[in-house]
């Protein structure tokens, strides 16, 4: 029953308050505990033979192969280092095609001739394991009678400690690829991406007289997410099997007032939010904020930006850890992108930028006007990229959860476009026209005089939460993602789009200088015919809006509305010939994540509709014709005592048709689903086209039926107390 699990939350609210939310937990400094579960710098130091860690650290900075004995030595540190921490297992952690992390555990431990147990780990262990990979996703690329897959250490990203209540086991950052060297995760593409960014970046820094040798990509992934309490999450089979409510009226309008209900409830989640970061602290994962997002129970947490590996093996252990810890607290969190329905979805905003390894942003205005040229430079670069590669992009945050999101009632559309605020869009007017700015519109902040381009203040100022692909004053904000991926994939994309545009835009500078043209007339050239040509792309205004739509239409922009239009755009060749020139992804690796995000869609939705057809036939069906018996039995019984209730019995009728409709509808999604396969993008064309429509008519009636239906036998949690009891 809906309302039993309303009263375990209630009691466990009650608890806690009482208990745990009294014991005054004196945090731990986080100066002593950050990164005291890392393999980082500092240990490494400490621990490895000089020559080793010199010849690591240039793996680690420079991208230098490691060799053998190097990485003996350095797994021979690393699992003495991990047993005086009480490890026991050692693990290859990789980030599969499925989406999530995946990881295989074995002990240090070996036995002795004389019986006894000895901790072993060699340089071949840490550099490669072996999983069985037969289970996960390849696209066909290895049938599974070639199970063999490789795991191989990413020396760029620190080997940390995973700390359970009884075992310790040593965490191995990996990529994953099949025995012929292809390409099973998200994690080779990423770093290939980075390889091919820096080399294109490094190229035309020289050109603009930098020293520079080395370019990073750096990433920090905000995360939006619900908490909503345990006991909520356990009564629905949706939540607990598609992470979304499939069903569920939305609360009455001012339902918001009830927020402060339970005056525990920021406390609990503030609790959790403490525990989450501490532990994150311990893993070297560098958490800065956290706050409550526009939605009842939604939260966002954001750490400080990293390289775009680390980053992204620190997003993915930070969603590890938020639902790992959250139970603790009797909460459960979801990450899902759209959790409920007609309430504010959730994302993740990637924020995105480049530095070099003399410790510039390559996306920070800067000071001088040679600083900014270069700037401009790297801008312009930016925006048309996001113009040519707008399918790539799209293609990257498509999946079933960010259909509900994108282009719906909130976040961003599904189409492309760059904001870049009034300002900096009124110094591209000029330079489109000119070639160089002379004035900024907020005045005042500008070098004339040197002829070149102008001073630009570091804060773009105005914000719009309407963009996709925002300017945000030193970096780009990729708005669209959804709160459930993996950033390796959008990260990578954006790599690839931006190192491609480098590379033109650079080619044409290089051809441009030996001729014989000046740095300063051939930039100027190349800003202007770039941005009279991708300017289309720039977009300053309200994103939500319909005109957008159509205005986007005149502009020529891809409008991809859903996973099923978006998928194919990764397999375009142009971009497939954009991926083999990188060596980023042979096509055969493109093809095969083409199959397998289809393959995902199609298990999604087919989940989600066995998922409602079963809760509509064993959850809602029998509480509806409960309720129609109450009122069925009142009406005679009314009517018995001699005063017919006119009203009631127009109630029952209609509450009589509505079950009608309901169980009606139930029987065509359940004709709808059991339509079986043929090609992977034809069945995809389907679900969309008539699975997904006869879910959501099904949702409409159940949704009714909630509203009418007695509280005490519907039996799910509502919106209302799933959003608001806390
Ligand atoms: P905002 O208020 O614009 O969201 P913040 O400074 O809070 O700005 O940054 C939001 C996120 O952007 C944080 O995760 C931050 O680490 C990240 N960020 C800041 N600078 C960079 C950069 N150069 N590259 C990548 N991410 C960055
Ligand atoms: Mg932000």
């Amino acid at each position: 029953m809906g309302s039993a699990a309303l009263g375990e939350a209630i009691k466990g609210i009650r608890s806690w308050a009482m208990n745990e939310g009294r014991v005054i937990q004196t945090p731990a400094n986080v100066k002593d505990t950050f990164g005291a579960r890392v393999f980082n710098d500092k240990v490494q130091q400490a621990r490895l033979p000089k020559p080793v860690y010199t010849s690591l650290r240039n793996t680690m900075t420079q991208g230098k192969a490691l060799d053998i004995s190097t990485a003996d030595a350095v797994a021979s540190a690393l699992k003495d280092w991990a047993v005086e921490n009480g490890a026991s297992h050692f693990t290859h952690w990789f980030q599969p095609l499925t989406g999530i992390t995946a990881e295989k555990h074995d002990a240090f431990y070996g036995p002795t001739a004389d019986g006894r147990a000895l901790a072993e780990f060699s340089g071949k262990e840490l550099v490669r394991g072996e999983p069985d990979a037969s289970s996960f996703p390849s696209g066909g690329m290895r049938s599974t009678f070639e199970a063999r897959g490789y795991t191989a250490w990413d020396p760029t990203s620190p080997p940390w400690l995973l700390v359970n209540n009884n075992s310790v086991t040593l965490v191995i950052p990996t990529a994953f690829v099949s025995w012929t060297g292809v390409a099973l995760d998200k994690k080779t593409p990423l770093l290939r991406s980075m390889e091919a960014l820096s080399a294109q970046a490094v190229r035309v820094l020289k050109l603009f007289g930098s020293s520079a040798s080395r370019v990073t990509a750096t990433c920090g992934p905000e995360q939006e997410y619900f908490l909503i309490d345990s006991n909520f999450y356990f009564a629905r089979p949706d939540l607990l099997n598609a992470g979304r409510t499939l069903f569920g009226a939305r609360p009455p309008k001012g339902q918001e007032l009830e927020d402060q209900y339970f005056g525990s409830i920021p406390e609990r989640v503030l609790a959790f939010m403490a525990d989450v970061e501490s532990e994150l602290y311990k893993v070297g994962v560098p958490i800065k904020t956290r706050h409550n997002e526009v939605a009842p129970s939604q939260y966002e947490v954001a750490p400080i930006f990293e390289s775009a590996n680390v980053a992204t093996d620190h997003q993915m252990m930070t969603m590890e850890t938020m639902k790992r810890v959250a139970p603790k607290y009797g909460l459960a969190c979801l990450v899902h992108e759209k959790p409920f329905a007609g309430v504010n979805g959730s994302g993740k905003h990637l924020n995105w930028s480049i530095g070099d390894d003399l410790g510039n942003n390559l996306l920070g205005p800067g000071d001088t006007p040679h600083q900014n040229m270069q700037f401009l430079f790297f801008c312009t670069a930016v925006i048309r990229a996001v113009d040519v590669w707008q399918g790539l992009l799209r293609y990257s945050i498509a999946h079933a959860g960010n259909d509900h999101r994108l282009g719906a009632n909130e976040a961003p559309p599904a189409i492309l476009s760059v904001f870049l605020g009034d300002m900096l869009t009124d110094i591209f007017e000029q330079v489109e026209k000119a070639g160089e700015a002379k004035s900024t519109k907020t005045g005042g902040m500008l070098d004339i005089g040197v002829g070149a381009l102008p001073k630009l203040p570091r804060d773009a100022g105005d914000r719009n939460r309407t963009s996709p692909f925002a300017f945000t004053g030193n970096k780009f904000e990729f708005r669209a993602v959804g709160s459930t991926q993996n950033v390796g994939l959008p990260a990578t994309c954006l790599n690839v789009a931006v190192c491609e545009s480098l590379d033109a835009l650079g080619t044409e500078l290089e051809n441009r200088l030996k001729k014989g043209e000046k740095l300063e007339d051939a930039v100027k050239a190349i800003l202007k015919a770039t941005i009279k040509k991708h300017k289309r792309i720039i977009f300053n205004g309200n994103g939500y809006s319909a005109e957008w739509q159509k205005e986007a239409g005149k502009r020529g922009l891809l409008n991809l509305k859903n996973t099923v239009d978006a998928l194919p755009e990764v397999i375009k060749p142009e971009v497939v010939k954009a991926f083999e020139k990188y060596k980023v992804l042979t096509e055969a690796e493109l093809h095969a994540r083409y199959e397998i995000s289809l393959e995902t869609y199609n298990k999604t939705i087919n989940i989600e509709a066995q998922l409602m057809a079963l809760m509509a036939s064993r959850y809602i069906l029998p509480a509806a014709l409960e309720g129609v018996k109450n009122v069925a039995q009142s009406v005679a019984a009314a009517k018995a005592a001699g005063v017919p209730s006119r009203e009631g019995k127009k109630h029952l009728t209609q509450l009589v048709r509505l079950v009608d409709a309901f169980k009606a509808q139930t029987d065509k999604l359940e004709a709808a689903a059991a339509h079986v396969g043929g090609a992977a993008d034809k069945h995809a064309k389907y679900m969309r086209d008539t699975v997904v429509p006869a879910m959501v008519k099904l949702r409409e009636i159940g949704d009714q039926l909630e509203l009418v239906t007695p509280h005490q036998v519907w039996p799910l949690p509502t919106y209302r107390e799933m959003l608001f009891v806390k």
